[in-house]
């Protein structure tokens, strides 16, 4: 008998780890940037990262196809002959993790028999080859190819949204950041790293693109945006200037209709309540007004507006 067979999860909880890994080394690199040096400059420097990363997302794309394929039968992943499978009842037991597994060619086959290509986008082939035959050339070869950083978190967005759904990507940034264990231990720089979250999004808007961005979130992020109030909330800050506030807008109306009274913060994932009224304060447009303190009385609610962050209370 083959012992110890995997389970879908297992291959899908470290797929992922490895795409997560590939795109916190990025963002790593990217927020020590500085106007001194410039950014394609550092990137010449780590193109040795950039490689590492297309390795990590090539091993996430194939731990995910094995994950489909676990659900059908790890014996499926099996690359050996049935023929001299040690399984008659003489043999002795093996453990499944001392087998070689298929890959590749016979990989991708496997995963379409086991999965309605239907439910798979047509371009994740071509991701699917790309990143195979880039990988090949960093593991076999003299790795002589430039990767920007670009090009790799496109490769890591869109396997998560081929392979996982919209959203997922995010969603799996946020649990590992907020999995960490300094939050446990009350650790100041991951408590800072927590209130400045929303700059990720900004990263990935910046060098992407909400074109290019959009196709991995649930929520129409070509939408107007709006201040969210827990995010900037959690990033307001007492200086020798006064109150700074992030002027970071990542909050949208979800459905974007024009009498919509709901909307959602993709950076912390927070659905709330809005009130349709409009601002007026410095000739704000704004129409989109959010309760910050209710009065027991009920007259003198306060309200923030969610374009300019002005309230009654500040005139
Ligand atoms: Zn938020
Ligand atoms: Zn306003």
């Amino acid at each position: 008998m083959i012992k110890n067979l995997p389970k879908a999860n297992d291959y899908e909880n470290v797929s992922i780890e490895c795409l997560i890994q590939a795109y916190n080394n990025i963002v790593t690199i990217d927020s020590y940037l500085t106007n001194a040096t410039p950014r394609e400059h550092i990137w010449e420097y780590n193109q040795v990262v950039l490689r590492t990363c297309l390795v990590l997302v090539h091993q996430g794309i194939e731990g995910l196809l094995k994950a489909v394929i676990c659900n059908v039968s790890p014996l499926l992943l099996l690359d050996k002959k049935r023929s001299e499978w040690k399984t008659l009842p003489e043999s002795k037991d093996e453990s499944f993790d001392d087998l070689y597994t298929i890959g590749g060619e016979d990989l991708l086959r496997t995963f379409f028999g086991c999965q309605n290509p239907k439910n798979i986008s047509p371009k994740f082939l071509n991701l699917y080859e790309e990143v195979r035959t880039k990988r090949n050339k960093i593991v076999h070869g003299t790795a002589k190819q430039k990767l920007s950083p670009e090009e790799v978190l496109k490769f890591i967005l869109n396997t998560f949204t081929f392979l996982l759904g919209r959203d997922t990507f995010w969603n799996s940034v946020c649990s590992k950041f907020y999995g960490h264990p300094g939050f446990e231990f009350g650790d100041e720089n991951i408590e800072w790293e927590d209130e400045y979250f929303y700059n990720r999004m900004d990263h990935l808007d910046f060098f992407l693109g909400k074109k290019e961005l959009k196709k991995h979130f649930s929520v129409d992020i070509s939408a107007r945006p709006y201040l969210c109030p827990i995010c900037t909330e959690k990033a307001e800050k007492i200086t020798s200037k006064g109150i700074e506030r992030p002027e970071s807008k990542w909050a949208f109306l979800n459905p974007n209709k024009p009498g919509s009274t709901d909307m959602s913060c993709i950076v912390c994932r927070t659905d709330f309540g809005v009130v349709r009224q409009n601002c007026g304060i410095n000739d704000c447009k704004g129409d989109v007004q959010y309760l910050i303190e209710e009065e027991d009385l009920g007259d003198n609610d306060i309200y923030v507006c969610l374009t300019c962050w002005k309230s009654k209370d500040d005139l």
